[in-house]
């Protein structure tokens, strides 16, 4: 059977004409990320840890919408969220409304490990993550020159944004600018270590434009990030659409319920979501991993012990989008 792993820079409208300079410095981060997940999987790290090892990476990057790279709110200000799960043991932890924490993953960890609780938000998560001393900045230090232009452009055309191009039903429809540079995503991550523990880790700034303490579908445990002992799964797209179908638990269930394969239960899950709204990357028990979208596009990568290996965004980069 042995390791797997697959990972997500978000699922979106993304055009084909998105600009080399736009693209290439993304599949370089997703390469990158691959290539150390994927050593530390040969390493003998566990799944949690792996997991929660790329999504860092990810986070410290500024081409993603996760960490410093995090999205603005109505306010222009940064509202972090992330989660992580372990499979065998179904431990969790979320995090939401972090405006200062370096690695929001981190946090999610930490709750799980050394509170009774599941979720921390706003207040009681900051004050949490200055109890244990992990590493903060100043919100400024998250706010980039490229969100504030995208945060300009949302609020012009008076829509909330998913980081790409589509309005949220029931918005005016608004055409991209050519050299859009909008295309960012959340990021996710999971993975099945050569011992069989599986784990998940999501990590988001949500929507460009969104309001003040809005919570999106990553941290809600069974809608963005999911994990039990058959599977892994992190979702990306439009949030309030993936908590009404609670994609990621509905995986795990269509499997455990009807007995289906990981990417037939994941084809399944995603197809019964409208249409542009969602994209997933999943392990399962068996060694399998899975990459489906119903959106144009999804950053992805993947690789297994078996030799498998994959970067890509649109459908026919690979033979597994579900478009
Ligand atoms: N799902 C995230 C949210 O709605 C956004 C994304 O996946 O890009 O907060």
């Amino acid at each position: 059977m042995g390791w797997a792993i697959a990972l997500h820079g978000g699922a979106g409208d993304i055009p084909r004409s998105l600009p080399p300079h736009r693209r290439d410095p993304r599949l370089a981060t997703l390469r990158r990320c691959l290539d150390l997940g994927t050593a530390a999987l040969r390493a003998g790290h566990p799944a949690l840890d792996v997991v929660e090892l790329v999504v860092r990476e990810m986070e410290d990057c500024p081409h993603f919408n996760a960490g410093v790279g995090s999205v603005l709110t109505t306010d222009g200000t940064v509202e972090m969220e992330a989660c992580v799960m372990d499979g065998n043991t179904m431990r969790c932890g979320a995090v939401s409304g972090l405006s200062t924490v370096v690695n929001a993953v981190s946090l999610a960890r930490l709750v799980m490990e050394k509170t009774p609780h599941i979720y921390l938000a706003f207040h009681g998560a900051e004050a949490f993550a200055r109890e244990q001393g992990v590493e903060t900045r100043d919100p400024s230090h998250f706010i980039t020159e490229e969100n504030k232009e995208r945060l300009r452009q949302a609020r012009e055309a008076n829509r909330v944004q998913i980081d790409y191009t589509e309005p949220i039903k029931g918005q005016e429809a608004q055409a991209p600018p050519e050299d859009d540079n909008s295309r960012i995503g959340t990021v996710g991550c999971v993975a099945i270590d050569s011992a069989g523990n599986l784990a998940t880790a999501t990590s988001t700034g949500g929507l460009v434009n969104k309001m003040v303490g809005r919570i999106g579908d990553t941290p809600v445990i069974g809608a963005g990030t999911y994990a039990n002992r058959l599977c892994a799964v992190s979702a990306t797209g439009k949030g309030e659409a993936i908590i009404r179908h609670t994609v990621a638990r509905d995986v795990a269930a269509v499997m455990e319920h009807a007995g289906l394969s990981l990417q037939d239960a994941a084809a399944r899950v995603v197809a019964g979501v409208p249409p542009g709204n969602v994209g997933l990357v999943a392990v399962s028990a068996a060694g399998e991993v899975s990459m489906v979208y119903n959106t144009t596009g999804m950053f992805r990568a993947c690789a297994t012990e078996g030799g498998r290996s994959e970067v890509g965004i649109w459908p026919d980069d690979d033979d597994d989008g579900a478009r």
